[in-house]
C-alpha cells in the first residue's frame, strides 16, 4: 500500500543513523575520547613500519568519524586529544623543523577533514528532514485515501495500481494484494479494459484532458464480473520524474435507483393526473350532456305519443326509428357514466402510509425546475404520529397541484415565500397548509374556486383544484382556501389519521 512520492534514499542505514544527529553531544565526545587514543596507538604501531606521514591517516579517520557523528566540536576534540598524546608520547624527530612541518600538515588536514565531516553531516540531516516531510505527506495522503468514503486508487503512468483504499477493496470485491501492481483496467469491463492503456498513452503523448479534473460517469467491474455505474474523478500528481494518477470512484447504483424511482413517480403522477383530468372531463361532460340527452328523450317520447295512433307503414317505421333513438340516447348516457367510473375509480390504491415521505416526495417533485424562480421554502412539521390511510399518488397529486399553484401565484411577487405546515387538527386529523405570498385568490374566483374548468390563468385548464377537492373528499377530508396575513393565499386540507381507520370494520378504502 505504498504511494511512491520520491525515489528512496540511497545512503546505507548505518551511515544514515550515525549522521542523523542522534549521537550529537556527549555520546560523540565519549566516542572522541575512545577513538583518539585508539587511533594514536595504531599510528604509533604502524608508523615505524611504513614510516610515512600517511600513517597519520588513521587519526584523520577517527577525526572524520567523530565529526560525522557529533559535528565540529567532536571532530576538534578528537584531533586535540591525538595531538596532545603526540606531544607527550610521540618519538618526534630530533629535527624541530621536521616536527613543526609534520604537525602543521596534520593540523591543516585534520581541519579539512572536520569541515568535510560537518558538511556531509549537514547535507545528510537536511536529506533526512526532507525525507521525513515526504514520509509525513505520504502518510497524510495514505490516511486520506484510506478514510475516503469513496473507492480510491493511485496508479502510475503505465496504469499499474500502486495503492487502493479499503472502500475500493469493498466496492470491487478484491483484496489489496490481489490488485496491487496489476493494471487498473482490471477494474473495468470491456471495451474500456482493452482500451485503457491506449487512453493513458494518448494522454501522456498529447496532454489532452478528456476525463482528468472533469469527472465522468463510467461503468466499473467487480471481481465477480458484475458491473455498476460510478462517477470517476481523476487527479494527477508528479513525484520525481514520474506521473501518478489518483482515481476516486463514487458508486452511483443507489443514486440511479433513486432517480429511477423519482422518474417512476413522475410517470405515475402524470398518468394519474391524466386519468383524473379525463374523469373530471367525463363527469362534466356527463353532467352537460345529460341535459340535452334527456331533452332529446322527452321529445322522442312526445313524438312517439303523437304517432301512436297513426296507421300505415311509414308511421310504423318512424315509431321504430324513434324507439331506437331513445335507446341510443340512453346508451350514450351510460357510456359517459361508465367512462367516468372507469377513470375515477379504476386506479385507486389505498394503503397505510406515513405522511412525511409522501409529503417530502411531492414537495421535491413540485419544486423540480423552480430554482430560477428563487422561491424560499419553509416547512414546519408539527406532528409526530403521521400515519394516514391514503392513496399515496392521489395525495401527492393534491400536494403538487396546491404547491404548483402557490408557486405560479408568486411569479410577479416581490417576496416569494412558500410556507408549508403539517400539524394535528382536532381529534385524529392532520391539517396540511400551503401558504404563499402571492396576490391571494381574487374575489370572483373565490366563489367558484373548486369548480371544474374555472381558471384565472391564460390557458389554464381549471381542473387542478376540482380534482384535489374530489380526492380529499374521497379520503374523508376537507379542502379550502383563505387569505393569509401576507395577503397571499393559504390552501389547506385535512385527512383522518390512520388510527381512526383501524377500529372501524370497513376501515380499508371506504370511499
Ligand atoms: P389552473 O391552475 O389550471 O387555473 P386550478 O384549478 O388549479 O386550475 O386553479 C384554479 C384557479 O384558482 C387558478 O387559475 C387561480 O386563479 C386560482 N388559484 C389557485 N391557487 C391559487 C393561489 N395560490 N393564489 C391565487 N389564486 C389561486
Amino acid at each position: 500500500m505504498d504511494i511512491a512520492l520520491a525515489p528512496p534514499m540511497r545512503s546505507r542505514p548505518i551511515l544514515t543513523a550515525i549522521m542523523s544527529g542522534r549521537f550529537e553531544g556527549w555520546p560523540s565526545y565519549v566516542l572522541a575520547i575512545i577513538l583518539a587514543p585508539l587511533a594514536f596507538i595504531s599510528y604509533l604501531w604502524i608508523e615505524p613500519l611504513i614510516a610515512s606521514r600517511i600513517s597519520f591517516m588513521l587519526v584523520e579517520f577517527a577525526v572524520l568519524a567523530t565529526s560525522l557523528t557529533g559535528g565540529l566540536r567532536a571532530g576538534f576534540l578528537t584531533f586535540l586529544l591525538a595531538a596532545t598524546l603526540a606531544l607527550k608520547l610521540a618519538p618526534f624527530h630530533e629535527n624541530l623543523e621536521e616536527s613543526a612541518s609534520r604537525f602543521s600538515t596534520y593540523a591543516v588536514s585534520a581541519t579539512l577533514v572536520i569541515v568535510l565531516g560537518e558538511l556531509m553531516r549537514r547535507s545528510q540531516r537536511s536529506a533526512i528532514a526532507i525525507q521525513s516531510q515526504l514520509d509525513w505527506r505520504e502518510e497524510q495522503i495514505r490516511s486520506m485515501l484510506q478514510t475516503a468514503p469513496d473507492a480510491a486508487t493511485v496508479i502510475d503512468d503505465t496504469g499499474r495500481i500502486i495503492s487502493i483504499n479499503a472502500a475500493a477493496e469493498f466496492q470491487f470485491g478484491y483484496t489489496a494484494e490481489e490488485v496491487l501492481n496489476k493494471n487498473v483496467s482490471l477494474l473495468m469491463p470491456e471495451p474500456d479494459r482493452s482500451k485503457h492503456d491506449g487512453y493513458l498513452q494518448r494522454y501522456l503523448r498529447t496532454g489532452e484532458k478528456r476525463i482528468i479534473g472533469k469527472g465522468r460517469i463510467v461503468t466499473a467491474q467487480r471481481k465477480d464480473g458484475s458491473t455498476f455505474p460510478i462517477l470517476l474523478s481523476i487527479g494527477e500528481f508528479s513525484a520525481g520524474d514520474k506521473l501518478y494518477f489518483t482515481g476516486f470512484m463514487h458508486d452511483l447504483t443507489d443514486r440511479l435507483k433513486a432517480e429511477n424511482e423519482v422518474q417512476e413517480l413522475h410517470g405515475e403522477v402524470a398518468r394519474l393526473s391524466r386519468l383524473n383530468e379525463l374523469g373530471e372531463m367525463a363527469s362534466t361532460l356527463a353532467h352537460e350532456l345529460n341535459q340535452p340527452l334527456s331533452v332529446i328523450s322527452n321529445y322522442v317520447q312526445g313524438s312517439l305519443r303523437l304517432l301512436a295512433d297513426v296507421p300505415g307503414k311509414p308511421a310504423e317505421a318512424a315509431r321504430e326509428a324513434l324507439r331506437e333513438t331513445t335507446s341510443q340516447a340512453l346508451r350514450a348516457g351510460q357510456i359517459i357514466h361508465h367512462l367516468r367510473e372507469a377513470a375515477t375509480h379504476g386506479a385507486t390504491r389505498m394503503a397505510r402510509e406515513h405522511l412525511r415521505p409522501v409529503f417530502d416526495e411531492a414537495l421535491q417533485l413540485a419544486l423540480a425546475g423552480t430554482r430560477p424562480r428563487r422561491i424560499q421554502t419553509r416547512t414546519s412539521w408539527l406532528i409526530e404520529d403521521d400515519a394516514v390511510f391514503v392513496d399515496r399518488v392521489q395525495i401527492q397529486q393534491v400536494l403538487i397541484n396546491l404547491i404548483r399553484n402557490a408557486i405560479e401565484a408568486m411569479t410577479a411577487a416581490p417576496r416569494r415565500q412558500l410556507s408549508l405546515s403539517v400539524r394535528p387538527d382536532g381529534v385524529g386529523q392532520v391539517r396540511v397548509e400551503i401558504s404563499d405570498t402571492g396576490p391571494g385568490v381574487s374575489d370572483d374566483m373565490a366563489q367558484q374556486l373548486f369548480h371544474p374548468f374555472v381558471s384565472g390563468k391564460p390557458g389554464g385548464m381549471g381542473i387542478g383544484l376540482s380534482i384535489s377537492k374530489r380526492i380529499i373528499e374521497a379520503h374523508d377530508g376537507v379542502i379550502g382556501a383563505q387569505r393569509n396575513a401576507d395577503g397571499g393565499a393559504t390552501f389547506f386540507f385535512t385527512l383522518p389519521l390512520a388510527e381512526d381507520f383501524e377500529g372501524k370494520p370497513d376501515g380499508k378504502g371506504h370511499r
